[in-house]
């Protein structure tokens, strides 16, 4: 039997029902689980290398003129709302100083410090839409990814932060209803030493890309090497299963001509397979992406339709353990 995982990465407060239920209603339908990696606060100004605004914070674009672009699947006035109302409606709000931000929560304030001076941080709960969305679909699995998904979160934080994000991370997503997770994903498949410590004492599945030596915990090393040697994509240290995986190989940036080939061979080579890819990628723009969705939902029937493959959640991998 071979074993599939699907892991979709970045959903997060502003993240559309409609882009998910586009993408993943074939799988739903089909009873494969639907892994999300769940941004529990996301900041809203993290930017990637080139000072781009991240995908994941969709759809605001700015044109090459300095214009913002009108999107065929959210107007500016859909989005603009939707937006306004999740910053600045009764349940949320935010006040700024130099390199922090302070998030009121309701009835309480949590302080916290994120990335630029103009940060703001928004809870996965404060978006009631999508929340009861996943909620009543329960083919939807949510794992924790990150804290605020920053530019290297769990990578560039601070030692002495590292157990409290994880711990508010855990419990912005229970506060929303979810099952404490047992599966983390970091943002960018970065992680520090001490992050990797302060993982395995609070969590059952780490999904990455790789391991590199350098950055595990020095206990960690003699399995690290035993799994070098057999040549193993997963391996385990104590309790915590670590998987990697062998890159995004659904996404935009790939191409579209081979990638069901390479997908179908990289299931075929090992015996669990996690498959990545993210929402965002399939609209950006602001327009779906018929030909890349297209792959996404041939993959869905093959994974169905193959006797010798089983799709299963993460969590279903904590309790059976790392297959032979
Ligand atoms: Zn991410």
């Amino acid at each position: 039997m071979r074993y599939v995982i699907l892991r979709d990465d970045d959903t997060n407060a502003f993240t559309p029902v409609k882009c998910l239920e586009r993408l993943y209603r074939p799988f739903l339908e089909r009873g494969l689980p639907i892994n999300l990696a769940t941004i529990p606060e996301v900041a809203t100004d993290t930017r990637v290398q080139g000072g781009e605004l991240e995908g994941y914070l969709l759809p605001q674009r700015t044109g090459p003129k300095g214009q913002t672009q009108q999107s065929a699947l959210f107007t500016q006035s859909e989005y603009g709302s939707e937006r306004a109302e999740l910053e600045a409606g009764p349940r949320f709000g935010t006040e700024h100083g130099p390199g922090t931000s302070r998030t009121v929560l309701a009835d309480r304030q949590i302080s916290r410090v994120t990335d630029g001076p103009n940060a703001k941080v928004v809870p996965i709960g404060s978006n009631p839409q999508l929340v009861s969305y996943l909620h009543n679909n329960p083919g939807y699995h949510i794992i924790q990814h990150g804290l605020h998904h920053n530019w290297l979160e769990f990578d560039r934080v601070p030692a002495i932060e590292v157990e409290g994000r994880l711990d508010r991370g855990t419990e912005l997503l229970q506060e929303a209803g979810f099952q404490k997770p047992q599966t983390f994903v970091a943002p960018y498949d970065k992680l520090s030493r001490s992050s990797f410590a302060a993982l395995a004492k609070r969590f059952r599945i780490i999904s990455t890309g790789w391991y590199e030596l350098k950055r595990l915990p020095a206990s960690w090393w003699p399995k690290y090497f035993a799994r070098k040697i057999r040549g193993r994509a997963h391996w385990q240290s104590g309790d915590t299963l670590l998987l990697s995986h062998p890159g995004c190989l659904l996404s935009c940036f790939r191409s579209y001509d081979r990638m069901f080939d390479i997908i179908q061979r990289q299931i075929e080579s090992r015996t669990l397979t996690v498959l990545v890819t993210h929402w965002w990628e399939y609209f950006r723009e602001g327009r779906a992406n018929e030909r890349f969705i297209g792959i996404l939902h041939e993959t869905a029937e093959y994974l169905a339709s193959e006797r010798g493959i089983r799709v299963i959640s993460f969590s279903e991998l904590a309790k059976m353990g790392l297959p032979r």
